[in-house]
């Protein structure tokens, strides 16, 4: 399921996060992370051995050890753009129910082998079944939302987003080059706000 972890995963962040310092780019990476990992392995070049789209991508350990990692190595715009993108994983796994499989959500605890769940059907069960297809029309639905919420139909605000993942609230305090299409010089200073969080590094 793509589009229903896309759009959960953004609306979950911007209701809890809002807009400000968050890329919403890496949001949009972060929701699938677990899936671009585990799909391709357990369910086509591995699928002889794992019977299973859900491994690695979709452990408390994975996501937290991506977390800290970020924490401890990257400093400043970098840590600030990176630092959800693990946050997004544990979104995933909470969307996808994870605690219905302890084994693979707290990996390796309870053994190092991933349950087997051999499903030659899967890939068309996916296409098929109504409550998956609902799944990525609403998702579908949520993204259009955002994206016209934030007026992403705008050149210049879509150009903004693409080039730095902000959903701009005010577009009026774009620089001209930012309307123009031109993202270079970011009014970055001009937003800080003396009350503003302390920075993530
Ligand atoms: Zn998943």
């Amino acid at each position: 399921m793509l589009f229903w972890h896309m759009g959960m995963t953004c609306a979950i962040v911007f209701f809890a996060l809002g807009t400000r310092r968050i890329d919403y780019r890496v949001v949009l990476l972060g929701a699938i992370v677990p899936d671009l990992i585990d799909k391709p392995i357990g369910r086509i070049f591995f699928e002889d051995h794992f019977h299973n789209g859900r491994l690695f991508g979709h452990t408390l350990l994975v996501a937290t050890v991506m977390l800290l990692g970020i924490q401890l190595t990257l400093r400043g715009a970098t840590a600030r753009r990176w630092f959800i993108l693990p946050i997004c994983m544990l979104i995933h796994q909470v969307l996808d129910g994870m605690w219905n499989e302890p084994i693979t959500w707290f990996w390796p605890l309870f053994g190092t082998e991933f349950p087997v769940d051999p499903d030659p059907g899967y890939w068309l069960r996916l296409l098929t079944r109504p409550w998956l297809v609902a799944g990525e029309v609403a998702g579908v639905v949520l993204l259009v939302y955002l994206s016209r919420a934030y007026k992403l139909q705008d050149p210049g605000l879509r150009a903004r987003f693409l080039s730095k993942g902000e959903l701009i609230d005010r577009p009026e305090r774009m620089s001209r080059s930012d309307r123009m299409g031109s993202p270079a010089q970011a009014p970055d200073a001009e937003e800080e706000s003396p009350t503003s969080p302390k920075e993530a590094d």
